[in-house]
């Protein structure tokens, strides 16, 4: 599970948040602002999502590694029909 709002990778998580967030929430009663924490889609765009897919080369499965893509939302639907 990632934190659901800055996407860090948990555990500990907080209500689906990771420490940081969930303490923000907390303090200030909003959403921490997703601009601070730098991520970012190839497109330019806030990313929202992780996505796991293998890259590698097809028949030798030892040699697929895993990749986290950072996905802003358009990307995410796109990468979800192709995939
Ligand atoms: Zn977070
Ligand atoms: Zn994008």
């Amino acid at each position: 599970m990632n934190c659901l709002n800055c996407l860090r990778p948990g555990p500990p998580l907080v209500r689906g948040r990771c420490n940081a967030c969930y303490l923000y929430l907390y303090r200030a009663g909003k959403e921490r602002p997703v601009e601070l924490i730098e991520r970012r889609c190839e497109c330019g765009q806030p990313a929202r999502h992780l996505m796991q897919i293998k890259v590698g080369s097809g028949g030798r499965r030892w040699q697929l590694k895993r990749e986290t893509l950072e996905l802003c939302e358009d990307c995410y639907q796109y990468e979800r029909e192709v995939a």
